[in-house]
């Protein structure tokens, strides 16, 4: 196992997406305190928000902010030639989205559906995907899921939409970890954050960004040269799919 970046390795260098806020921009924050060159992604450039700007007066160089909309497919290719072969030791993912407000499934239009799967599931294996030659071996993939994604631990139901885009997005990341992941050499991470203080998560969460980034954040260091993929959440803890 590689030992945990720390400020020394300044040639660590994470990709994180969806950093505009909630655990995106934690994740960025406690990187760069660890000593990462970060590039962060945005929807929108023009709009980044004051949090991740204070950042990069703090950080300089250690700081890239560029555009990324999930939903835009041809992105990710684009992504892949400007980076280059090798150029990241961590990806994390991180860009979600709750979806309609319904409790039932069929309650939600096609189009509503089709929204939700494709940001939560399918944009994000795209991305990991197109991206893997820019990925070091024994660099790691994270993929902000949810536990509502574990088909085994569903004992609510509540919320069917969104879990099921994420228990897709957990199907979808197996076989890339299987067949095209592990072979390069890249580990994959599933990650639960817990139930969060952010925008989606609510006031009512009983985990704040920082402890769940924090943890995150040694989970992902600590899974850097295993070339494994784990479900697992923000304590360390392995959840069953
Ligand atoms: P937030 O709602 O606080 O933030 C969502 C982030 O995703 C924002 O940065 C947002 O950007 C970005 N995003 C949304 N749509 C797109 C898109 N089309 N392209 C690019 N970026 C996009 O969510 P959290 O930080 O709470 O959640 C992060 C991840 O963790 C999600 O995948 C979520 O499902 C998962 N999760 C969260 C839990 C929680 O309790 N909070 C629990 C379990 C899992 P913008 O500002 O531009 O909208």
């Amino acid at each position: 196992m590689i030992k945990a970046a720390t400020v020394e390795d300044a040639a660590y260098r994470a990709m994180v997406v969806g950093a505009s806020r909630g655990i995106g921009l934690g994740l960025v924050r406690v990187l760069l305190t660890h000593g990462w060159q970060v590039t962060a992604t945005v929807r929108d450039t023009a709009r980044t928000p004051p949090a991740l700007s204070d950042l990069q007066k703090q950080h300089d160089v250690a700081l890239e902010i560029i555009e990324l909309d999930l939903g835009q497919s041809s992105r990710p290719a684009e992504l892949a030639q400007s980076l280059g072969p090798q150029a990241l030791n961590l990806l994390v993912i991180s860009a979600g989205i709750m979806g309609p407000d319904h409790q039932r499934a069929e309650q939600a239009s096609r189009e509503e559906t089709g929204e939700l799967f494709d940001l939560n599931a399918m944009a994000p294996l795209r991305l990991a995907r197109a991206l893997l030659p820019a990925m070091t071996p024994q660099g790691v993939i994270g993929f902000l899921s949810s536990r509502m994604g574990s088909v085994s631990l569903n004992d609510s139901g509540d919320r069917e939409l969104y879990r099921a885009s994420k228990a897709a997005l957990n199907s979808l990341t197996r076989g890339f970890a299987v067949n095209e992941a592990i072979p390069a050499g890249v580990g994959v991470l599933n990650l639960h954050p817990g139930w969060v203080q952010t925008d989606m998560g609510g006031d009512d969460a009983p985990v704040t960004v920082e402890q769940s980034v924090t943890g995150l954040v040694k989970v992902l260091e600590g899974a850097l040269g295993r070339s494994e993929q784990r479900f697992v959440d923000f304590e360390d803890q392995t959840l069953t799919w």
